[in-house]
């Protein structure tokens, strides 16, 4: 009889360790998700910038070849302008300006040049963005799935456990149980500990072998001399 109940309270101790992780890990769970989120938020934002730089570039060169499309009209007419001079002071000053216009002009192009070469890197670093964030994504997502179902998956199991808890607990002497809840309280959250060695696996302390026979009968409730956890010897423990 004590034998039975010691063997149901060493399972039911087993079983609240069992719920007590699963519980911590379903904490971790959201905190998981979250963390994907923020990756997930961080890769959309790297891809959205790179293309804010890129549109914000293209409308800078369109702006400069507007410019540029200008100066060289104005330069046309100065020359036009050239043939109906009369003084060689107004000449030597048009002509001035028009070398003016014509150097302008041509740094304009190179910076045209520079900006295209820039867009160019940047759609294709942004090429490569896309198709990493498009992969990460996919992986992101997975795990994301993943622990989804390992929540569910946990959750039975908690659901099963708190069952099969009830069941024990239904079988135990409710004085034994009151004991065990007290005592496992008190320590640490064991209540129940192997005997094994001669010596308690809670504390470590020898057990004296006058105590240490009468544990292995499993015939009475005892209790450890030091830490006062209640003794189980495992039938089936070779010690
Ligand atoms: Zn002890």
């Amino acid at each position: 009889m004590v034998r039975e109940q010691l063997q149901l309270l060493w399972k039911l101790q087993t079983l609240e360790r069992h719920i007590e992780e699963a519980q911590k890990e379903k904490e971790t769970y959201p905190l998981m998700l979250e963390r994907l989120e923020g990756m997930l938020k961080t890769l959309e934002e790297k891809k959205e910038e790179e293309k804010r730089r890129i549109e914000e570039l293209e409308r800078e060169r369109i702006k400069l070849e507007g410019e540029l499309e200008m100066e060289s009209e104005r330069t046309k007419r100065s020359q036009l302008k050239l043939l109906e001079i009369k003084t060689n002071k107004e000449y030597q000053a048009l002509l001035k300006e028009i070398e003016m216009g014509k150097e302008h002009t041509s740094q304009q192009e190179e910076e045209i040049i520079r900006m295209l070469d820039e867009i160019d890197r940047l759609k294709t670093d942004h090429a490569s963005t896309v198709e990493r964030a498009h992969k990460e994504r996919k992986e992101i997502e997975e795990g994301q799935a993943k622990i989804r179902e390992q929540m569910v998956i946990v959750e039975q199991h908690i659901t099963q456990w708190h069952h099969n808890r009830e069941e024990i607990v239904g079988k135990l002497d409710p004085e034994l149980v009151k004991r065990y809840t007290t005592l496992k309280e008190r320590r640490n959250g064991i209540a129940v500990v192997l005997v094994r060695n001669e010596g308690c696996q809670g504390c470590y302390v020898n057990i004296p072998p006058q105590l240490y026979n009468e544990v292995q009968k499993n015939k009475e409730i005892i209790v450890c001399p030091n830490c006062h956890r209640i003794l189980y010897w495992e039938e089936t423990s070779a010690s």
